[in-house]
């Protein structure tokens, strides 16, 4: 269920958390989040500094999420450089200011070895009906934007339809 490099959680283990966390706010009302983000460009710094230097940058990275994440909160290695957070009993104003802290922590100091880092990032809060995997596609449509719009940036998910 741990991602071995990152000590996150696996992607299998995020869609269970993330059910039971449905199933819950469905009982008991209370919003629920989805923050996704990708590593900017990372492809060139391993190109650039080798593959053991990208491993360093994703573990550093999960440790600065870790750092403002509260103990109810789930974040996971979600692909290669790709992260999910799931956020309890939050709604997308705070899920978006979450994602801007993630964003600031990331950007905001170089990292040993290779120096300035950046990701971008995709944010949707669920609707109370759709199933997961709708709403990961949301939060997965707003991170692409993100992407063509200049990355290093955090963009709100338009509502389920
Ligand atoms: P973009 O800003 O569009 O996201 O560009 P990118 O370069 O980050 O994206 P792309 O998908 O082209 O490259 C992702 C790279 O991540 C390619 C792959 O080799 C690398 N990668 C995936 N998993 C790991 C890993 O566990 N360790 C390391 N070092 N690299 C990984
Ligand atoms: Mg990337
Ligand atoms: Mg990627």
């Amino acid at each position: 269920t741990k991602d071995f490099l990152t000590d996150l959680v696996n992607r299998r283990r995020f869609f269970e958390r993330l059910e039971a966390d449905m199933a819950e706010s469905r009982i008991k009302g209370f919003g629920l989040s989805v923050v996704m983000f990708d590593l900017d460009f990372f492809k060139r710094i391993n190109d650039t500094f080798g593959h053991d230097s990208g491993d360093e940058v994703l573990k550093h990275t999960a440790l600065r999420v870790r750092e403002l994440l509260r103990s109810s909160d789930c974040a996971a290695r979600f692909g290669g450089e790709e992260f999910i957070i799931l956020l309890k009993e939050t709604r997308i104003d705070a899920a978006l200011a979450l994602a801007e802290a993630v964003r600031a922590r990331i950007a905001g100091a170089p990292y040993d070895a290779v120096g300035a880092v950046s990701a971008s990032f995709g944010v949707a809060e669920w609707d109370g009906q759709e199933d997961s995997r709708s709403l990961i596609n949301r939060a997965d449509k707003a991170l692409y934007v993100a992407k063509q719009s200049g990355r290093n940036r955090v963009v709100r998910a338009d509502d389920a339809a």
